[in-house]
């Protein structure tokens, strides 16, 4: 048996990370890739668990030495899948959720031309821009940054299998967990 990939994009306030944490809730069995990141934690993330937290030179020798499946530079920081979970999680048929930016699930799509692939996406750009400076999580320049690249990933939503809006969040947990499943 052999397991299934499934990537979820979309920008950062569209809701993902809330949206994938009620759809493990009820699916235990689903596996959350683990990213590494140059990003500083923010209050409350934990190393290991929200992602492998290193800092340049250690996220540059895990590129070279092919540790990472895809990485990509968001925002000012790197951010890469550790490769070593993903190939044992296929193999033992496992389910996987990469919740990764556009260009890594470019990569992934590429690598694993047989993964699922997902975007979520804001109501609206105003609404993600309130989202963003109601979370109070990033700074001013950070959000401008990332309202930008919003725009470029909304752009480019409908190369996913799935899109899904997030106006209501049950409803986003329903149509996550049927399109994670329904297959
Ligand atoms: P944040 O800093 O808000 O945690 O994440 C910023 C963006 O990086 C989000 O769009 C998130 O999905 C993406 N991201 C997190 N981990 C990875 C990864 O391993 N690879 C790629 N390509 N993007 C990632």
């Amino acid at each position: 048996m052999s397991g299934q990939l499934i990537v979820i994009t979309g920008p950062s306030g569209a809701g993902k990370g809330t949206s994938i944490a009620l759809v493990r809730s009820r699916y235990p069995d689903l596996e959350l890739s683990i990213s590494a990141t140059t990003r500083s934690p923010r209050e409350g993330e934990v190393n290991g668990k929200d992602y492998f937290f290193v800092d340049r030179p250690q996220f540059e020798a895990m590129i070279s030495s092919g540790e990472l499946l895809e990485w990509a530079e968001f925002a000012g920081n790197y951010y890469g899948t550790p490769r070593p979970p993903i190939e044992a999680g296929i193999r033992q048929g496992k389910r996987i959720l990469l919740e990764i930016e556009l260009q890594g699930a470019r990569q992934v799509r590429h690598l694993f031309p047989e993964a699922r692939s997902i975007f979520i996406l804001p109501p609206s750009l105003a609404e993600l821009e309130r989202r963003l400076r109601d979370r109070d999580r990033d700074s001013a320049a950070a959000i401008e940054t990332r309202l930008q690249r919003a725009r470029e990933e909304i752009e480019a939503a409908d190369e996913f299998d799935v899109q899904i809006v997030n106006d209501n969040l049950d409803e986003t947990v329903e149509k996550l967990a049927s399109a994670i499943f329904r297959y």
